[in-house]
């Protein structure tokens, strides 16, 4: 076959990307309301003469079956939008109030159609399957990959490896980061009432001051991370919203807390929600209080298969040169539910540089969110590329 060149899919698909992202970026929809996408995504297929099925409801899977017998392997590009209102002031904003594509999954799905159109004139040639996952609501957990699963998405015939690929508006347009192992945290959330006694301010001890109790409840789950979990080992947890109390000469009898736990290990989620828990009896006991607690396990954490980032890192290397391979040093603390998939089968996902480097790159959900546009023909390139080696073709 040779090396597929991004200046060739830069000539040959450029302005299909471009028009397609600004579509898509002109309409968003929230979490599993993607029926315009839904539409436009089947229009497409439809006229590249791809076979599709709609799942999920609002997702679509594309197969290409190649005219030989192979593997099978699937690219995930997940459809949604974010209650965001835009700020980028760019010509192709959302048209809509309060919705945006803040995370860039327009961008996957413009990409996702990309190769869908390449491998689709040359099934004659291909061995194998590929299956493009157009996939609803990765914003809003239980989100809609592990919907896809169970709904049969990796058999028939079975899926052999799966790849996901994301903006990064943090890395240029046209490098790659690519890391083996653990790359995208498991993020959980944390909801607490810790109830004490009302009564008068200035009598403290006949009453249960709930905030002083939420005051050394937070000083004690500082210790987690730092004396609980190894130093090597990541982890987080935050309470990012408190609230309690009436008026200031009145003791709360109630404070409602609410937080973020994130790790890498399922050891380590496991032991968080623990000390958590032992936090609130511990405070609680002491104080007399009484506690409500809630740990809601959100996506696992997500880790890649060194096969399959090498097999990435070497059609980087291929289509952009090698200088365009960023080996990340550390993970991201943020999640996807692109997990589930990679539980399921070798696995990559691939942070792909959507940033400008003149422009200030602003991270993702910010109203001012945006993708370079000369990253689209980077990213189909790449991936066209791995699958093609994956499929046997050197
Ligand atoms: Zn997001
Ligand atoms: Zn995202």
């Amino acid at each position: 076959m040779g090396t597929i060149l991004v200046e060739d899919i830069r000539n040959q698909l450029a302005n299909y990307l471009t028009e397609v992202y600004k579509h898509l970026h002109q309409h968003p929809e929230p979490s599993n309301h993607e029926w315009e996408t839904q539409k436009y995504i089947i229009r497409e297929l439809e006229d590249n003469q791809i076979p599709y099925k709609v799942m999920a409801e609002t997702g679509v899977c594309a197969e290409i079956r190649g005219a030989k017998a192979g593997k099978t392997i699937l690219l995930r590009a997940d459809m949604d939008a974010l209650e965001i209102m835009e700020d980028t002031g760019l010509p192709y904003a959302s048209q809509k109030d309060g919705l945006m594509h803040a995370c860039g999954h327009d961008a996957h799905v413009a990409v996702g159609l990309g190769v869908a159109k390449l491998l689709g004139q040359r099934a004659d040639d291909l061995c194998g399957t590929v299956k493009i996952m157009f996939q609803p609501a990765e914003e809003k957990p239980p989100g809609g990959a592990m919907r896809m699963i169970k709904e049969g998405i990796l058999e028939n015939p079975k899926v052999d490896a799966v790849i996901g690929i994301h903006t990064n508006p943090h890395l240029p347009a046209g490098q790659f980061g690519l890391i083996d192992g653990c790359i995208l945290a498991a993020s959980d959330r944390i909801f607490i009432t810790l109830s004490g006694q009302g009564g008068h301010a200035a009598a403290p001890h006949e009453g249960i001051d709930a905030i002083a109790m939420a005051g050394q409840f937070l000083a004690n789950i500082q210790n987690i991370v730092s004396r609980q979990v190894s130093p090597t080992d990541p982890a987080v947890v935050t309470i990012g919203k408190i609230a309690g109390g009436t008026r200031p000469n009145v003791l709360a009898d109630r404070v409602v807390l609410e937080g973020t736990a994130r790790a890498i290990r399922e050891e380590t989620r496991d032991l968080l929600a623990e000390k958590i828990e032992k936090a609130l009896l511990g405070v609680t006991e002491y104080w007399g209080g009484s506690f409500m607690y809630e740990y809601v396990k959100g996506y696992p954490p997500t880790w890649n298969d060194k096969s399959m980032t090498d097999l990435i890192r070497k059609a980087v290397e291929e289509c952009m040169g090698k200088e365009n391979i960023y080996e990340m040093e550390n993970c991201l603390m943020s999640g996807d539910d692109f997990a589930y998939l990679a539980k399921e089968a070798p696995s990559v996902f691939i942070e792909w540089g959507t940033g400008t480097p003149e422009l200030d790159n602003y991270p993702w959900h910010h109203p001012k969110f945006h993708v370079n546009l000369e990253a689209l023909p980077c990213g189909v390139a790449v991936v066209t590329q791995s699958i093609l080696h994956f499929l046997g073709e050197e």
